[in-house]
């Protein structure tokens, strides 16, 4: 009876973990050389073409392309835009803040992460929002804990984020991944159980995924079924890194290459 209405977790040994691991590794490193490349007046359709080429380029493939429908390798959300942005021909402009959020796929493994930065000089209120949400991430990673509750990790995200004030999105969250970009459980940005009050194991591999609003926690989507924006207006970020639960109980960054420096985009 204890597990009753409990969503599954599909736990990764050691072996599928390294595998994980290296998609993880890959992705950060593309990601890294597209942000250095979210500059003023450079297009977001540019940005993808860079890192559509460099996935093929490592023998990889987008993870996001053609999944759903979506037409392209990255979700692109500037400014009010949440996530699932698409790509367009529109140049970043000066005070712009950018989301980037990437997928892909490596020896039938998938990675997702996300990072926002700002274009030219951004507000203190950006920067502000900008470190908030990155933040808010990393509270989320350090509240893992095997046999610990999941709806901590959600709720790590909460309090950050409420703490400073801001609004934290409820109706789009983290999940499972692995041999899929999504799997269960769904992951709350809240303090919130995915269903039967989900313990932590050893083996769990999750993408954790904080979108904050600085006016609302209200998301509307727009006319082409995909993007989703602020109620609002006011401008949102998004921090994402894909995390294993290894079997020492150990929680690694699968997204974050330990030889590198996580960057800061503030
Ligand atoms: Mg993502
Ligand atoms: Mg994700």
């Amino acid at each position: 009876m204890g597990d009753r209405g409990k969503v599954p977790q599909y736990l990764k040994s050691s072996e599928e973990l390294a595998g994980m691991r290296k998609a993880g590794h890959l992705l950060q490193k593309i990601m890294l050389e597209v942000m250095d490349n979210v500059q003023v007046g450079v297009t977001t359709l540019e940005l993808d073409k860079l890192a559509y080429s460099r996935i093929k380029e490592a023998g990889a493939r987008p993870g996001f392309l053609n999944l759903y429908g979506f037409p392209n390798t990255l979700c692109i959300s500037p400014n009010e835009q949440v996530v699932h942005g698409i790509p367009t021909g529109t140049p970043i402009m000066d005070g712009d803040i950018v989301s980037v959020d990437c997928g892909l796929v490596l020896d039938g493994w998938f990675a997702d992460m996300a990072y926002t930065r700002g274009a030219g000089e951004i507000t203190p209120e950006a920067k502000r929002l900008l470190a908030v949400t990155q933040k808010s991430l990393f509270a989320g990673i350090a509240a893992i804990e095997v046999e610990g509750r999941l709806s901590e990790v959600g709720g790590a995200i909460e309090d950050t984020v409420h703490a400073a004030g801001y609004h934290v999105v409820d109706e789009y969250g983290g999940h499972g991944i692995g041999k899929n970009l999504h799997e269960d459980p769904h992951v709350h940005n809240r303090r919130k159980d995915p269903g039967g009050h989900h313990r932590i194991k050893a083996g769990l591999t999750i993408a954790i995924e904080p979108m904050v609003n600085i006016g609302t926690a209200r998301t509307e989507t727009l006319e082409d079924k995909w993007t989703v924006v602020t109620l609002d207006g006011s401008l949102s970020a998004h921090f994402e890194h894909t995390v294993g639960v290894c079997g020492d109980g150990l929680v690694e960054i699968l997204t974050q290459d330990p030889a590198l420096d996580e960057p800061r985009y503030y």
